[in-house]
C-alpha cells in the first residue's frame, strides 16, 4: 500500500476504535466530533466540500443549496445524502493531516496524493472491515452486485464505494469474478466508477 494511504488507514482504524462500538451506517457525526470538527457550514460552493482550521477546531464546508452554519452535534449523518456522507468522511480524513496544534503535519503529501489518500480514508471510515464481515455473514463470500447494493444500502454509501473497498479485501472473496460499475456522462462518454476483481481477473 502506498505510504500516505497506509498512514490514513492507520489513523482511520485508530479513530474507529476510539468510537467503538459502531454499526452501519457509520455515525460520522461522532467521528467528526472526536476529530475536533466543531461546526458544519452548508453552503453553495463549486466543489463538494472543504475543511477550514478555526480557533477552536475545524469547520467542514459542505455543498448545499441553502446556507446554514450548524454545530456538528446537530447533524444527523444518516440523514445526509450518500454523496454528502462521502464528502463528510473525506473531510474527516483531512484532519489526519494536521497535528495536535492543528498545523499541517510535516512532511505533507502533494495535493493530488492528499485528495487520493482522503478518499481512501473515507472508504475505510464508511466501511470498517469488521462491520463488512458481519454484513456479509459467516462463511459467505462477496460475489455479486446484489450484495454490493445490499451493503451500500446498509452503510448509506454508493455501490461504487463498496466495490472499491471490497477490491482490497481478498479474505471476503473466493471465486473468479469481476464486478464493475459505469457511469454515463453528460457528453455521452462512459467512465468506470467502481472495480472489484478476484482470481483470474487480477
Ligand atoms: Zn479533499
Amino acid at each position: 500500500m502506498p505510504f500516505w494511504q497506509g498512514r490514513v488507514s492507520l489513523a482511520a482504524e485508530h479513530l474507529l476504535r476510539q468510537c467503538a462500538p459502531l454499526r452501519l451506517p457509520i455515525d460520522l457525526t461522532r467521528l467528526a466530533i472526536k476529530q475536533g470538527i466543531a461546526q458544519i457550514r452548508f453552503r453553495p460552493m463549486p466543489c463538494d466540500g472543504a475543511i477550514e482550521v478555526v480557533a477552536d477546531g475545524f469547520v467542514v464546508h459542505m455543498q448545499s443549496t441553502k446556507e446554514q452554519l450548524v454545530p456538528t452535534s446537530a447533524v444527523d449523518s444518516s440523514a445526509l445524502s450518500v454523496r454528502q456522507r462521502f464528502t463528510f468522511a473525506h473531510e474527516i480524513s483531512h484532519t489526519f493531516f494536521y497535528d495536535a496544534a492543528r498545523q499541517p503535519c510535516k512532511p505533507h503529501p502533494t495535493p493530488r496524493l492528499l485528495e487520493g489518500s482522503c478518499n481512501h480514508g473515507a472508504q475505510r471510515l464508511l466501511l470498517p472491515e469488521h462491520l463488512l464481515a458481519r454484513e456479509i455473514g459467516t462463511g459467505r463470500r462477496f460475489d455479486s452486485i446484489e450484495m454490493a447494493l445490499d451493503i451500500a444500502s446498509a452503510a448509506r454509501v454508493s455501490a461504487e464505494v463498496v466495490l472499491q473497498r471490497m477490491d482490497e479485501l481478498d479474505q471476503f472473496k473466493e471465486t473468479d469474478y469481476a464486478i464493475l460499475t459505469f457511469r454515463k456522462q453528460d457528453d455521452g462518454g462512459i467512465v468506470t466508477t467502481g472495480v472489484c476483481i478476484n482470481g483470474v481477473f487480477r
